[in-house]
């Protein structure tokens, strides 16, 4: 009876469609006593407060049930190739304390996890809570995993973390449920339910050191058999197979037109450039050759995106990632090969965008991703079962 649960009642009292007994009894078609015994547990738990809204309609004061985003806390972990951001939120994903730091991660699983741990440890404090406070705990990492058990499976870029379980590192310092996702498809998550909720079909591409694809078909993340859907930065571009790519492979699309490439061709041009924020940065400031060379990458993007658009018809992509900093030329060379080689069909709707969310973008899509995990009909069901017992 998932439809009339704990759950479902939750979630209306959430969307708004449940704020008083009265509301939940015509929505669900439950009688007042029913709706009573699904609140019971919800009130304890302390998810969902009763209070008197201050406003008198006439005899007793009308009762108004409220979400509490209170009742607990998220920790959002958004791991980079060379970044990490994390983040203790509320209930509703916003943030109560954060930070970001640079962070290989090569380094290794050992290396960078325990430095997550130690600061979701600082975050918490700063923010007044505690361990048994957080109810759940969503990461992204920059390769594929394997959503169901939350293993990187065979990561190009990431040395030590193939097979390696991610909820495993958690498990000795928080009780709660850990999900991890690849990080593109945690921004395509963030970018459609905070940006485009109206729109099912979206596809997020971060142009960043390597260049991901996060597919949002029918208002679902879509991962694939074995997690690699998305996988943009590894499809082939005519004329450059004499570059070779970090996977192995020639004439990869970031290997060609990736951050770190793009990063490499400006240096050679006796251009200070280290890595993807350095080739934005630059771009943005106007220097010729790096706005030349962001304008030409986002054609060689375009092309093998329009790909994407006949297969998958998305009403919007956004662009985000480091490189995208500099939008104006990249989404126009983006946007010239993306109309020039798609079928008039697919792109009579379809909106190129930047993305809106900046930095936040991987740890809001964490968050949302641990909530899904927490407050699902099922999740909240399964809970309070438990408590029962
Ligand atoms: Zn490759």
């Amino acid at each position: 009876m998932t439809e009339q649960g704990n759950g479902a009642v939750l979630r209306m009292i959430r969307d708004g469609r449940g704020v008083t007994r009265a509301d939940l009894a015509a929505v669900t078609g439950l009688g007042r006593s029913a709706v009573a015994s699904r609140l019971g547990p919800l009130l304890a738990s302390g998810l969902v407060v009763e209070s008197d809204d201050g406003v008198s309609t006439g005899g007793r004061p009308a009762m108004v049930l409220r979400f509490n985003r209170a009742a607990g806390v998220l920790l959002a972990a958004d791991l980079g190739a060379t970044h990490c951001r994390v983040e203790v939120t509320d209930l509703a994903g916003e943030p109560l304390a954060a930070a970001a730091d640079d962070l290989d991660i090569e380094r290794g699983p050992d290396a960078v996890l325990g430095h997550v741990l130690d600061r979701t440890a600082r975050l918490l404090e700063r923010a007044g809570r505690d361990a048994r406070d957080v109810a759940g705990i969503g990461v992204g990492l920059p390769g594929p995993v394997e959503h169901a058990t939350g293993r990187a499976v065979s990561p190009p870029i990431m040395r030590g973390w193939d097979g390696f379980s991610v909820p495993a590192a958690f498990a000795g310092s928080y009780a709660a449920p850990v999900v991890v996702d690849n990080d593109v498809n945690i921004m395509a998550l963030a970018e459609q339910r905070r940006c485009w909720p109206g729109v099912r079909h979206l596809l997020y591409v971060k142009v960043g050191t390597g260049i991901g694809c996060g597919i949002v078909a029918d208002g679902e993340v879509y991962r694939g058999a074995q997690g690699a859907a998305g996988d943009l930065g590894h499809l082939r571009v005519n004329g450059y197979d004499s570059v070779v790519c970090r996977c192995g492979n020639t004439a990869c699309l970031e290997a060609v037109a990736g951050g770190a490439a793009l990063a490499a061709a400006l240096r050679e041009r006796g251009l200070e450039a280290t890595g993807s924020r350095d080739v934005g940065r630059l771009a943005r400031g106007a220097v010729p050759e790096a706005v030349q060379m962001v304008r030409d990458a986002g054609r060689l993007i375009g092309e093998v995106l329009a790909g994407a658009v006949n297969l998958l018809n998305p009403e919007v992509i956004v662009v985000g990632g480091d490189v995208a900093d500099a939008h104006e030329p990249l989404l126009a060379g983006i946007r010239e090969a993306v109309y020039r080689r798609s079928p008039p069909l697919a792109t009579q709707q379809l909106r190129i965008v930047r993305g809106e969310l900046g930095e936040r973008t991987g740890a809001i899509g964490a968050a949302l991703l641990a909530l899904d995990g927490v407050l699902s009909d099922e999740a909240v069901d399964r809970a309070i079962a438990a408590a029962a017992t």
